[in-house]
C-alpha cells in the first residue's frame, strides 16, 4: 500500500499517516452553519475531504474508514435569519441543510458516514460541559458556563502557534465583566423564551437554567460520540483555526482527560475570486447554487479547486472554469463507453498519497489523456471524484434534446448490443459501439445498465448507415 503522508498543523510538517485503528480510520471535518446556501469558499473544504475521504477509502477500503461532518443547526446567526424573516428556525435549517447536501452532491462530493446536527447531541454536550465544570476547567457565570483557558494555560494556543498571553495582548474585542480571563469562551449561554433553549448544565446540584449551547461546544461533543475520545484526523478551513479548533482541543482534551484530540490536524486554504478575497462588498460573493444556476457543471467546479493544492489560496476565475470545462469535454468523449482500468496510475496515486498534492495528480490525469490511456485515465480520475457516473448527468443535461424518434433508435441499438454480448458475439457488440459513437452517441456501462450521452461535435450526427448495416 502506498505510504500516506499528511502535513500536520499541529507540529507543522509532513508525516506519514499511521491510523490508530486501521480497521476503522476516523476523519471529523467541521461542517456549515445552517441558515444560507453555502457560498463558493464553504465548497472548498468539502471537496478537499471528499478526496482525502476517497483515497483513504481506497487505501484502507470503503468499510474501514468512518466520516464525520457536522452541521451546526443551533447558532445565532440562524435565530437572526429567523427573526428578520419571520420563519421558525426549525424550517430554515431543515431547507438549508438540504440545499447544501445537494449543491456538494453536484460537485460529487461523498456523503459523509455520518452528519449529525448539533441539536440532536444536546445531552452529550450538556454532560461534557458538567465534565468539565468538576474537573476545574469550566465555571458558572451569569446564566452562562465558560472555558477557563488558565486552567490549560500551558497547552491552550499551541496547535496555532500563540501564547495565552499574546493573544490578550492582541485582543481588541470588549471583554465580558463575568469573564475570569479575557480569552475564556462560552461553553452555555442563557436563552430568552423566543430562543432555542434546554435544560443547562447542573451547577452546585442546580440547573444553571434554560440555555443553548456555544459553537465550540457542539463538535467536541459530536466527535466524541461518534468517533471516540480520541481519532486520526481533523479538518477544516484554515478561518477555524483559531479559535475553533483551539476551543475544540481544549474542551476534548480537559473533559476527556487525553493529550490529544486527533492525531493529524488539516487546513485547507482559503479562495479568492479572480486575484480578490471574496466578499459582499466587493460584489464578488457568490454561492455554489450561483455558479451551478449559470451552467458551470459542478464537475468543473471540483476540477478547478483541485487543480491548486489546498495549503495553497485557490483563486476561481472564469478562465480556469472554461479551461476546466474544454478539459472535462474532451476527457469525458474519451472514457464514453469505456470500462475503468482495475488499477489506478501509480503516479496519481503517489501524488494524492504526498499531503492531497492533486494537482500533481491532475498533471498525470492530462498525460494519460494524451497518451489514449482512456482506461487508465477513467479509473485514476475516479480517484479524485472525477468523471464519475454520479456527475455525468451534467454533460447529457447540456446536450440538445434529441427527438423521441432518435432515443428509440439508440435504445434499439444499445438493446441489440446486450443480445450481442449476451450471445458472445463481443465483435458485433463492439461494431455496434462503433457505429454509435461514430454518430455521436457516447455509451456508458455500468452495473445498473447502459447510459448515453450525445457528442455534439461530431459532424456525422444522425448518420445511422453504418448500424443499419449491422440489422
Ligand atoms: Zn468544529
Amino acid at each position: 500500500m502506498t505510504e500516506i503522508r499528511l502535513y500536520n498543523t499541529k507540529t507543522r510538517q509532513k508525516e506519514v499517516f499511521a491510523p490508530l485503528d486501521p480497521q476503522n480510520v476516523r476523519m471529523y471535518v467541521c461542517g456549515p452553519t445552517v441558515y444560507d446556501r453555502a457560498h463558493l469558499g464553504n465548497a472548498r473544504p468539502v471537496v478537499v475531504f471528499d478526496v482525502l475521504y476517497r483515497l483513504l477509502r481506497h487505501a484502507y477500503g470503503a468499510d474501514h474508514v468512518t466520516y464525520v461532518r457536522n452541521f451546526t443547526d443551533v447558532d445565532d446567526k440562524i435565530n437572526a435569519r429567523a427573526a428578520q424573516s419571520g420563519r421558525p428556525i426549525g424550517d430554515i435549517t431543515a431547507e438549508t441543510t438540504q440545499w447544501f447536501l445537494e449543491d456538494m452532491g453536484a460537485l460529487g462530493a461523498l456523503e459523509p458516514d455520518a452528519m449529525p446536527r448539533a441539536t440532536q447531541y444536546i445531552p452529550q454536550m450538556v454532560a461534557m460541559i458538567e465534565t468539565l465544570i468538576a474537573g476545574g476547567h469550566a465555571y458558572a457565570a451569569e446564566g452562562h458556563v465558560l472555558f477557563a483557558v488558565d486552567s490549560w494555560k500551558d497547552r491552550y494556543g499551541k496547535l496555532s502557534g500563540r501564547s495565552v498571553d499574546d493573544m490578550i495582548a492582541g485582543a481588541r474585542v470588549e471583554v465580558a465583566p463575568y469573564k475570569r480571563n479575557p480569552m475564556d469562551f462560552v461553553l452555555w449561554k442563557p436563552s430568552s423564551d423566543d430562543l432555542p433553549g434546554w435544560g443547562g448544565p447542573v451547577v452546585d446540584g442546580k440547573s444553571i437554567g434554560r440555555g443553548r449551547p456555544g459553537w465550540h461546544i457542539e463538535c467536541s461533543a459530536m466527535a466524541k460520540a461518534l468517533l471516540g475520545n480520541e481519532f486520526d484526523i481533523h479538518g477544516g478551513g484554515n478561518d477555524l483555526m483559531f479559535p475553533h479548533h483551539e476551543n475544540e482541543i481544549a474542551q476534548s482534551c480537559c473533559a476527556n482527560d487525553t493529550d490529544r484530540m486527533a492525531q493529524v490536524w488539516m487546513h485547507n486554504e482559503m479562495l479568492q475570486v479572480e486575484g480578490k478575497k471574496m466578499s459582499k462588498s466587493l460584489g464578488n460573493f457568490f454561492t455554489v447554487r450561483d455558479l451551478l444556476d449559470q451552467g458551470v457543471p459542478g464537475e468543473v467546479i471540483r476540477f478547478v479547486f483541485l487543480s491548486t493544492h489546498y495549503r495553497k489560496p485557490m483563486d476561481w476565475t472564469e478562465a480556469k472554469a472554461r479551461e476546466a470545462e474544454a478539459t472535462l469535454r474532451k476527457w469525458r468523449g474519451l472514457v464514453a463507453g469505456i470500462q475503468p482500468a482495475s488499477s489506478v496510475s501509480n503516479t496519481v496515486m503517489a501524488a494524492l498519497a504526498d499531503d492531497l498534492n492533486t494537482a500533481r495528480a491532475i498533471s498525470e490525469l492530462h498525460r494519460l489523456a494524451s497518451s489514449g490511456d482512456a482506461a487508465g485515465l477513467l479509473a485514476s480520475a475516479q480517484v479524485l471524484g472525477l468523471l464519475t457516473e454520479e456527475l455525468v448527468h451534467w454533460w447529457l443535461a447540456e446536450a440538445d434534446t434529441p427527438t423521441e424518434e432518435f432515443k428509440a433508435k439508440v435504445d434499439f441499438w444499445i438493446a441489440e448490443r446486450a443480445i450481442s454480448k449476451k450471445n458472445k458475439d463481443f465483435q458485433r457488440a463492439d461494431k455496434i459501439r462503433d457505429g454509435l459513437a461514430n454518430i455521436g452517441v457516447m455509451l456508458s456501462d455500468s452495473p445498473e445498465g447502459t447510459t448515453w450521452m450525445l457528442d455534439h461535435s461530431n459532424p456525422d450526427l444522425g448518420d445511422w448507415e453504418v448500424l443499419n448495416e449491422l440489422r
